[in-house]
C-alpha cells in the first residue's frame, strides 16, 4: 500500500463519504490475505466493487488478473482512472449497472470491501448469478455471522438460508476498527463464498423459496405451522409440513435442504390456499 488514505484524501481535497460507506483499508497484511483468498492470478477475471482509493485494487493488479471495478463515487472513480489506467473502471451503482457491463461472460471471481449500508443487497444481486464463481467479500461482523450461521443458533435466519442455498459461506478473516480509515464503530469480517454447482432450491422459483423462508422466520418463536398461517391457510401449511419436515418444527431448526423440501410442498402464489399477504 503506497500512501495512507488520510494523505490521499487531503491531496484530493476530499473527505471519506459516510453515505457511500467509505472506510478504507489501511492494514497491508489484511489486504494481502484478502487477495490471496480470492485466488486472483494471471488471466483470472476479477470484479472489484467499490475500489475506493485502490488498496485492494493495486494488490489484485499485482497478481496479473484481468480486473474490472465498479465505483459509485465520481471523484474517486476519476482519481482511480488516472492512477490505475489498467483497470476497466465503470463509474456507477453496483445495484444498477448491468451485469454485462460489470462482468461480461462467465468465470468471474469477486473481491470487495463492500459499503456496509448496501452490502447484503449487493451480495443478493451477485449470489444468484452463476457467472460469479468465488466471492470474497467484507461485511460488518454481525452480518458475516448471520450469513454463515448454522441451524439452531441465534444468528441463523432467512438471510443465512437464502444465501446458503447458493453457496457455502465461511468467515475467513476478522478485522477490527483500526484496520480502516476512518475507523468504523463495528468489527468486520471477510467471508468466502464458494458457489454450489446447483442451488438448493429443490426446483422452486427463488421468489417462492424466499417467501416461504421469510414467512417461516417472521415469527421465529412460533411453530412453522403458525408462522406460515398468515401466508397459506393452516390446512395447506399443515399438510406441507406433515409431508416433508414434520409438524411442530420451528424455523431455526430447518437446514437449507429441509427448507427446499418444504418450499416445494407449498403451493406458489395464485394457487388455492395461498393468502395474498406479502411478507417483508
Ligand atoms: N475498496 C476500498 C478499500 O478497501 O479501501 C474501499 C472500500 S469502502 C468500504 C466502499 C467503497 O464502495 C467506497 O469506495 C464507496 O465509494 C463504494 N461504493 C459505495 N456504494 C457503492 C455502490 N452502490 N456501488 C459501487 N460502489 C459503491
Amino acid at each position: 500500500m503506497s500512501e495512507h488514505p488520510r494523505e490521499t484524501l487531503k491531496r484530493l481535497e476530499q473527505q471519506a463519504r459516510k453515505r457511500f460507506g467509505q472506510n478504507f483499508l489501511v492494514n497491508p497484511h489484511a489486504v494481502k490475505r484478502i487477495v490471496r483468498l480470492s485466488k486472483a492470478g494471471p488471466g483470472q477475471k476479477v470484479l472489484e466493487i467499490g475500489p475506493g482509493l485502490g488498496a485492494l485494487t493495486r494488490e489484485l493488479l499485482a497478481t496479473g488478473c484481468d480486473l474490472r471495478a465498479v465505483e459509485l463515487d465520481r471523484d474517486l472513480a476519476a482519481h482511480l482512472r488516472e492512477e490505475l489506467p489498467e483497470v476497466t473502471l465503470v463509474q456507477g451503482d453496483a445495484m444498477k449497472v448491468t451485469l454485462d457491463e460489470m462482468a461480461p461472460g462467465d468465470g468471474w471471481s469477486v473481491c470487495a470491501n463492500l459499503p456496509y449500508n448496501v452490502s447484503t443487497r449487493i451480495l443478493r444481486r451477485l449470489i444468484v448469478e452463476p457467472r460469479f464463481e468465488r466471492l470474497v467479500l467484507m461485511f460488518q461482523k454481525e452480518v458475516a455471522d448471520r450469513l454463515s450461521a448454522r441451524p439452531q443458533t441465534k444468528a441463523y435466519g432467512s438471510l443465512s438460508v437464502v444465501i446458503q442455498a447458493y453457496a457455502h459461506p465461511r468467515v475467513a478473516i476478522k478485522l477490527g476498527p483500526k484496520d480502516f480509515h476512518p475507523k468504523p464503530k463495528i468489527d468486520s469480517a471477510v467471508v468466502l463464498f464458494e458457489r454450489r454447482p446447483v442451488p438448493l432450491l429443490n426446483g422452486c422459483e427463488l421468489a417462492h423459496f424466499e417467501k416461504v423462508v421469510r414467512g417461516g422466520f417472521s415469527h421465529r418463536r412460533k411453530t412453522l405451522v403458525n408462522a406460515l398461517a398468515g401466508l397459506w391457510s393452516k390446512d395447506v401449511a399443515r399438510q406441507a409440513l406433515e409431508s416433508t419436515v414434520g409438524l411442530g418444527r420451528r424455523a431455526e431448526e430447518l437446514d437449507v435442504t429441509s427448507w427446499g423440501k418444504l418450499a416445494a410442498a407449498l403451493p406458489p402464489a395464485g394457487s388455492p390456499g395461498v393468502r395474498e399477504k406479502m411478507v417483508r
